[in-house]
């Protein structure tokens, strides 16, 4: 079992990972309501150090909002439970799975007066999409499948009940034999995948859709709008999408903390641009694979140090 580590932190004390259980009455469990974030750490030249902590832990809080959920830590436990994690696991690269949930106490649907439950996991997790998805590029399938509009379930909020849409539509992927899916909105129009942004370029410029279109604001998606422009390019970071456009494009490619920056090769078994990781997405992933293993001065305030 690779995620058993030895060590899990819940409620603020660190537990052997036999013992970080949960009861099967958990409110959670039953509606969902849960929050949850996912981190990258990586061992960089000058030692592990997590990629963007502070934003993910903002998310994290936010996260918690809708629900009105009040999470019984706060950001610098949170930070120092992390880093003691990954010191005591002497974890290097790895991904960090902070999450938060309603316990249990009773099971009305209102979640209000029980109590939040806390955790902290990590785990060495490599490639998302395959081992050859970071090179050559993946196949993915547009979804039957519909994002859920941010008036129906937040889309900004990593709420864990939303991600039956993902897994619905995770599921769809793979019976069709796709390594990942593509979920348009209510309106038609390019959301994201399962677990992931996306970016498309055209005559040399980026677009992805903005948050408006049902997506979730990811960490990696706004590293890749900074990297993209200090490098010189144009992005359009809210634009709309058309599934046609899917067809047409020159490149196309995923972002996620999981994923990285992962080419789209085809979309429905079409052939994206010729079928494999474009130019320009090439440079993009190769800088921001430069970067997470560098940590260069330009880009310091995105790395916390374990
Ligand atoms: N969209 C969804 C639905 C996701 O679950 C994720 C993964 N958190 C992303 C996009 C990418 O976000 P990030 O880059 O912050 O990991």
């Amino acid at each position: 079992d690779e995620m058993d580590v030895g060590t899990i932190w819940m409620d603020g004390e660190f537990v052997d990972w036999d013992d970080a259980n949960v009861h099967v009455l958990t409110h959670a469990l039953h509606y969902g309501t849960g929050i949850f974030e996912g981190v990258r750490c990586y061992e960089t030249d000058d030692g592990p150090a997590i990629f963007r902590w502070e934003d993910h832990l903002d998310r994290f809080y936010e996260s918690a909002k809708p629900f009105e959920m009040e999470i019984p830590h706060d950001p610098e436990e949170l930070t120092d439970a992390t880093l003691e994690l990954l010191r005591r696991e002497e974890m290097a690269s790895c991904y960090i799975r902070p999450v938060a949930f309603f316990g249990y106490e009773m099971l009305g649907v209102n979640p209000s007066d029980i109590p939040v439950e806390t955790a902290i996991a990590a785990w060495p997790w490599g490639t998302y999409l395959g081992e050859d998805a970071l090179e050559e590029g993946v196949d993915v399938g547009v979804s039957s499948w519909r994002k859920h509009a941010s008036s129906q379930i937040p889309t900004g909020a990593k709420m864990t009940g939303a991600y039956v849409n993902s897994v619905l539509a995770s599921i769809e992927a793979k019976a069709h034999h796709y390594v990942e899916a593509i979920v348009l909105n209510k309106e038609g129009n390019v959301a994201e995948g399962p677990g992931e942004n996306i970016f498309l370029v055209r005559d040399g410029e980026l677009y992805t859709p903005g948050l408006a279109e049902s997506i979730l604001g990811g960490i990696t998606r706004q590293s890749l709008i900074e990297i993209a422009r200090d490098e010189g390019y144009t992005v359009h970071e809210d634009a709309t999408i058309s599934r046609g456009e899917l067809y047409t494009a020159d490149e196309l490619f995923f972002t996620g903390t999981a994923a990285e920056v992962t080419p789209i090769k085809s979309v429905d078994n079409r052939e994206v641009g010729a079928g494999e990781r474009g130019p320009v997405t090439a440079d993009l992933q190769s800088r921001f694979f430069e970067i997470v293993e560098q940590q260069p001065p330009e880009y310091a305030d995105w790395f916390t140090p374990v």
